[in-house]
């Protein structure tokens, strides 16, 4: 039986560091007073997409980090959290279906009660997503483990190999954040055809593509410091800002030529034909 192809692959580098912001203001100056873990498969023993490595003493484990000390500040690799409380901290990943929002929703699988008689709320309705009860010194570790650099924060590494550049921009080893969608909106906006073999974006056109990479990511997370909870994409009713994205058949905007879709590693990339050379 075909599958067929993955269109988006939300949440991505943007959607993590707007949870992370939103994480960081709601829990500022307050405590953890409470912890319930609706769904033991959420919280985890080691940073890991099987819901089957949920942890039996996931409560426990997760009441040992937060109502310890105060919540601390949260670092971000790639599209990786570390929560930190003190000498402990929470590793955060959120698949891709995970978010973290301050109202309760189906799917909320762990629930945070603070002080001021408010609460954070981790739903996930795959699983794919987790909590990693840890120390300090280990989350750390596993932070940025097996990840190439940032890709909001860090420059743009050289791009190996003879796979097409998108999908080398997809691989977390060679760079950390990007993901089905805002690759390929950064390839347009750099104007890359996106079939290019990775290790030909050199000199010039990999400082365009450093570009474009930069600019989706720093427009994306402007639009969604307007909202106050974070909203997907694929989210019923959500807006779509994106140039090409579900965008097939409408111009496009820099020249007008009909936008297009392909399957690129299983993956649906959108592009124009008419500009991305
Ligand atoms: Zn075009």
């Amino acid at each position: 039986m075909l599958t067929p192809p993955v269109e988006a692959c939300m949440p991505e580098l943007p959607e993590l560091e707007f949870c992370s912001r939103s994480l960081r203001r709601w829990s500022l100056g307050r405590r953890v007073v409470g912890v319930e873990v609706r769904d033991p498969r959420s919280v985890r023993a080691a940073r890991t997409d099987r819901p089957s490595a949920g942890r039996a003493d996931g409560e426990a484990a997760l009441r040992a980090v937060v109502l310890g000390a105060e919540p601390g500040d949260i670092l971000r690799h790639g599209k990786r959290l570390l929560w930190q409380f003190g000498d402990m901290a929470l590793l955060l990943h959120l698949g891709m279906t995970g978010r973290w929002t301050r109202k309760a929703a189906p799917h909320t699988k762990v629930s945070l009660q603070l002080n001021d008689g408010g609460a954070l709320h981790f739903t996930d309705a795959r699983l794919l997503g987790g909590v990693v009860p840890t120390t300090r010194e280990a989350g750390l570790q596993m932070l940025a483990e097996g990840l190439g650099p940032d890709a909001l924060r860090d420059p743009l590494p050289p791009l190996p190999g003879r796979r097409a550049v998108k999908v080398a921009l997809m691989d977390q080893a060679v760079v950390a954040g990007l993901g089905n969608l805002h690759a390929a909106e950064a390839l347009w906006r750099a104007a890359i055809d996106p079939r290019l073999p990775a290790e030909e974006i050199t000199g010039e056109r990999h400082a365009r593509l450093a570009q474009g990479v930069s600019e989706q990511l720093r427009l994306t997370l402007a639009q969604l410091e307007e909202e106050d909870e974070i909203v997907y994409v694929e989210d019923r009713g959500a807006p779509n800002p994106f140039p090409l994205y579900q965008r097939g058949g409408e111009p496009c905007p820099r020249c007008g030529a009909p936008i297009t879709k392909f399957t690129q590693a299983g993956r649906t990339t959108w592009w124009c034909p008419g500009c991305q050379t």
